[in-house]
């Protein structure tokens, strides 16, 4: 309230967008004096393509959608698993950088002491942001927040690891109601599982993450390697009973005493796609497997016309919107987009660190 008080006075003497930004936030320069109640809400769809996430009937995402903006050709590595999807996003760097290529051998390499968590970069500036990371995927945390590089230390406030994807909803609704967070990350996994077939593993699920029924659609980048038999309705009411979960953490946020004031930025993004050459495997550089899907919602999202959304964009996303300013001496790749504020887009190319000698697909647990 007191925001937009500010505004209409400032408004009446400089006329110019100020409700548009939020107060004292700045995307160059001086950030420290940004608006303490910015905060981020990063919801991790591991695995859901964005083809999945339209075909099924998924409201709170659509809500989500509907308050912000939505980017369905957003793209990941060309190494298109989880490893180096999550590095990416968390880092803001691409493989190349963070050295992570795979799910297991690589993160013995991995380079998080010179391009860590981007919350390492908001920690250190700004002690006082609550963040907290509540993963099913145990390397997220493991790994990334809480690097070998670093001697194991966390980057966030709060880390958890959970066995199971309602764990991760019920955190994060505690962490909401009972909490104060500034950054908030989570990443549910069964919407990964379902696509490899994982999830009912009785040996008779062989997945897919094929969410057509009739089969893709031929032509565009809706094509892969879906027939019609192919159709996963698992795949489909994984993802649905995900947004459920969602549904349950914005009611939550909602629910907060102070919502109305905290300028929440809620973004969603998965680590990767799938069906691009093996309909329930992933990690070709496969336009199916590296297309993903990402979402800006809230007050401080404005559409982004001007390129494809890079994973590495998310992190820079949080840190913009946090007010923390970028130093490019940090060298990340991303860049923020569909935010307030944001600078103007620099659309750099992908490197590629798909090497065919010592690639393994992710072919799941089964
Ligand atoms: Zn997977």
């Amino acid at each position: 309230m007191k925001f937009q008080w500010l505004c209409l006075g400032l408004a009446l003497i400089i006329l110019t967008g100020c409700g548009n930004s939020p107060v004292g936030q700045s995307s160059e320069g001086g950030s420290n004096t940004a608006q303490p109640q910015a905060r981020v809400l990063l919801i991790g769809l591991d695995g859901t393509r964005s083809a999945g996430i339209q075909q099924a009937n998924t409201p709170n995402l659509d809500a989500l959608i509907a308050e912000g903006f939505v980017d369905y050709d957003a793209i990941t590595n060309d190494v298109s698993l989880s490893g180096p999807g999550w590095a990416s996003m968390l880092s803001g760097v691409w493989c190349d950088k963070h050295g992570v290529v795979d799910n297991d051998l690589t993160w013995a390499n991995s380079r998080f002491d010179e391009y860590p968590h981007v919350l390492f970069y908001a920690e250190q500036q700004r002690p006082q942001i609550n963040s907290a990371s509540v993963s099913h995927w145990a390397p997220i945390n493991s790994e990334i927040a809480c690097a070998d590089e670093r001697g194991g230390e966390c980057v966030l406030d709060h880390v958890m690891s959970v066995a199971t994807d309602i764990e991760v909803r019920d955190e994060v609704v505690r962490l909401l109601r009972d909490e104060d967070p500034h950054f908030l990350f989570m990443q549910f996994d069964d919407i990964d599982h379902a696509g490899h077939g994982d999830l009912t593993d009785g040996g008779t699920d062989i997945g897919g993450f094929c969410p057509h029924p009739g089969g893709d659609p031929s032509g565009g980048n809706q094509g892969g390697v879906c027939s019609a038999l192919d159709y996963n309705a698992n795949y489909i009411s994984t993802i649905e009973l995900t947004d459920g979960y969602v549904g349950e953490i914005m009611a939550a946020l909602k629910a907060r005493p102070n919502y109305a004031e905290e300028n929440w930025l809620v973004l969603s993004s998965p680590d990767h796609g799938g069906a691009g050459t093996v309909k329930n495997q992933h990690g070709f550089p496969t336009a199916q497997e590296r297309r993903t899907f990402f979402i800006s919602s809230g007050q401080a999202a404005r559409p982004f016309p001007d390129a494809q959304v890079k994973i590495v964009d998310v992190a820079a996303t949080a840190l913009h919107h946090l007010g923390i300013t970028i130093d490019p001496a940090w060298g990340l790749d991303g860049r923020p987009v569909a935010v307030v504020d944001a600078p103007d887009y620099v659309d750099d190319a992908t490197p590629s660190c798909f090497n065919p000698a010592v690639f393994l697909p992710d072919i799941g647990t089964l």
